[in-house]
């Protein structure tokens, strides 16, 4: 899209905090310009990660490279990465105009010519009225376009967040992960985006890359993610789906694909225990035989055709081509 976006690779990354195994020999190409986010539970090692590819931590073993050129042993700002953190890290005394232009004044660019791409830089943020204000003059949302506006000022190539939206209320989060996608697509870099939410990374994602216990578990499109999980892990963490284990190994299937029938004859005989309603839809939990339970999710209008009750016997059933074996 705009001058060319250069490819971000981790080559056997490994991030050891003494005997500690953080990151374990990670290798992954990210997509030039495209929305990656990095998924995995608290202490997987997605910080850990992005703070050796933006230069904040060392990397044990291994190579990061930008554009075919190793950059880990680059200082931060030599790399063409920026971070934006997790706090913001605001200078709370400096106003936001001067907050934007920091990084250019350390680079000794002038006032004039600072403050004109900074005023660029939260303009496109939609914050330039803004400008003289300190950051506790600030909403919570407007501080963060002001950390946004300020890393980008620097023009990175990647643009690496770290769970940028955990500090937000609900509604402000789905507003600003529409902000944060449309930014990505206009200036068409590349976006490294670290969450532990699983709605958040597939309403934002182009590329998810699954990480567990200090490994990438699985990485592709949100789509294939989510609808072809390989492992028991990245099925049960993308949420909505089933892990069953019958006789032929494990199976993922997707919640909203079973279908609960009265007559339990030619169908999976089941206990219903909980009932959760969910406004689209209803989520109802039954026991099958071996202890296993198994959500369907039903939508709402269907549920209240025949509602069910916890203690009622129903039959299971779905389409076995939807079925997904699981590895290992
Ligand atoms: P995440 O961001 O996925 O929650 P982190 O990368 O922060 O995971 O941490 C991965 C592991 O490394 C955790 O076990 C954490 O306790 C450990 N860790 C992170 N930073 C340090 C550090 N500076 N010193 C020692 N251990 C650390
Ligand atoms: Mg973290």
């Amino acid at each position: 899209m705009s001058h060319a976006t250069k490819n971000l690779e981790l080559v056997s990354v490994t991030k050891r905090y003494g005997d500690a195994v953080a990151v374990d020999e990670i290798s992954h190409r990210f997509s030039p310009g495209s929305y990656a986010c990095l998924l995995g539970p608290s202490g997987c090692g997605k910080s850990s990660t992005l703070r050796m590819i933006a230069g904040h931590e060392s990397t044990t073993e291994g190579a990061i490279l930008l554009g075919g050129q190793d950059i880990s042993h680059l200082p931060p700002a030599k790399r063409g990465t920026a971070m934006m953190f997790q706090n913001y890290a605001l200078f709370p005394h400096l106003s936001v105009i001067e907050n934007v232009a920091f990084s250019l004044k350390i680079a000794g660019v002038g006032r004039r010519e600072r403050h004109a791409k900074a005023t660029e830089m939260l303009d496109l943020v939609d914050l330039a009225k803004l400008s003289g204000r300190l950051p506790d003059q600030l909403s919570g949302g407007q501080q963060q376009r002001v950390a946004l506006a300020r890393a980008l000022i620097t023009r990175p190539q990647v643009l690496l967040l770290d769970e940028p939206l955990s500090a937000l209320d609900p509604f402000l989060r789905v507003r600003m992960r529409g902000e944060l996608r449309r930014l990505q697509r206009e200036l068409g870099i590349t976006f490294v985006h670290v969450t532990h939410g699983q709605d958040e990374a597939l309403s934002l994602a182009d590329e998810i890359v699954v990480m567990n216990a200090a490994r990438i578990e699985q990485a592709g499109p949100a789509r294939e993610v989510f609808n072809a999980p390989k492992t028991d892990f990245v099925a049960r963490f993308i949420g909505n789906h089933n892990v069953v284990a019958l006789p032929q190994g494990a199976f993922a299937i997707r919640s909203d694909a079973v279908e609960l029938t009265e007559q339990v004859s030619g169908a999976i005989e089941a206990v219903v225990t909980q009932i959760e309603y969910q406004g689209t839809h209803v989520a109802v939990t039954s026991r099958m035989s071996g202890d296993q339970n198994v959500i369907a999710l039903i939508p709402d209008h269907l549920f209240f055709e025949h509602p069910t009750n916890p203690g009622d016997h129903v039959g299971l059933t779905w389409d076995e081509t939807k079925m997904h074996k699981l590895n290992g």
